[in-house]
């Protein structure tokens, strides 16, 4: 491990004028995914970390419909808030899914949307062909074993998954992403703030260096919304997505007249439906709409032989999660 300076931060400003001046500086929040990287892994070796914890980035308010949620609101602060629970129970469903007690009183709402991936081989620093810490140098994950990883948004240069619970649901529910910067501030939907590996896989969204989370606005949906967050994993808890779908829909006399659709546990990035989203507006709530809406959603998959099973996984999750969240029988 290479020496780092630990700073901490009192004031906005000054901490993203820090970082932004300084290539080598990174933010420090709850620390779940950061320090992990650097003290156990050794593939992230900030010259400086910045402690944002102490800045008042807290807090979750509900104006106009809209739920206000601070940066440093932790998981489990956050899977306690009344309101959220009441309007968009799968937020809460995805939070409690998403990691134990112990790290969702540590971990950020902030950190969770930029954890970098579970990917072995971008974690193992004697694994030399990783074109995600080493442009250019290749992708072991495309020719060795490989199981969680992503099939959508995926090519022969990254196949590196996006794990989060949270940002499923959140990025069904169109969530915006508030950001202050050295030239001011700034706002992100959730649904343009990630970015597809490509050919640099390094850059994984549009954050410039220095740039700082400050809270994210989550739109709430129509009364009368149902929604519902299903993952579909190797154990019942400690472990992450295979395929995972969160959905919210608003259903009249059995017509679907709203839908989100999200998928976790098969994007490079948190992943909406939008095609099968298409498909479930207007339609009857059956069985079949549903099918078709999975067919859609799983259309154009990047697959090696580690993870071809997830294509019709995830079709199986999302039909199952539409029956739940509809009451539909199947
Ligand atoms: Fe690196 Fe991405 Fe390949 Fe994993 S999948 S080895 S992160 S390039």
């Amino acid at each position: 491990m290479r020496p780092f300076e630990y700073v901490r931060a009192d004031d906005a400003t000054a901490a993203v004028a820090r970082v932004s001046a300084d290539p080598q500086a990174e933010y420090l929040a709850g620390g779940t995914t950061e320090l992990d990287l650097v003290l156990k892994d050794g593939v992230v070796e900030p010259g400086r970390l910045v402690d944002v914890t102490r800045l008042p980035l807290r807090g979750i308010t509900l104006a106009e419909d809209t739920l206000r949620v601070g940066a440093l609101v932790t998981m489990e602060e956050l899977a306690a808030d009344a309101t959220m629970s009441e309007r968009v129970p799968f937020v809460r469903e995805a939070l409690l899914a998403g990691a134990s007690p112990q790290l969702r009183n540590m971990a950020t709402i902030g950190g969770n949307l930029l954890q970098r991936t579970r990917c072995r081989y971008f974690r193992d620093s004697t694994v030399m062909a990783c074109n995600k810490r080493a442009p250019g140098s290749g992708c072991a994950a495309v020719r060795g074993p490989a199981r969680m990883h992503a099939i959508l948004g995926a090519s022969e240069h990254c196949i590196a998954l996006h794990a989060s619970d949270l940002c499923v649901p959140l990025i069904a529910l169109d969530t915006v992403v508030d950001i202050q910067g050295v030239d001011g501030s700034r706002s992100v939907p959730l649904t343009q703030f990630y970015v597809l590996p490509g050919e640099r896989p390094d850059i994984e969204n549009v954050l410039q260096h220095g740039e700082l989370i400050t809270q994210i606005r989550i739109p709430l949906p129509p009364g009368g919304t149902r929604s519902g967050y299903l993952k579909l994993r190797d154990r019942a808890s400690y472990e992450f997505a295979l395929t995972s779908a969160a959905a919210a829909l608003l259903i009249e006399d059995g017509t679907i007249v709203r839908a989100r659709l999200a998928l976790g546990g098969v994007g490079t990035m948190p992943w909406r439906a939008l095609e099968a989203e298409e498909i479930l507006h207007g339609a009857s709530a059956t069985g079949l709409t549903f099918r078709a809406a999975a067919q859609a959603a799983l259309d154009d998959p990047f697959t090696v032989a580690g993870t071809a099973f997830k294509v019709e996984l995830a079709k199986r999750t999302i039909i199952r999660i539409l029956h739940t969240v509809s009451g539909v029988r199947p």
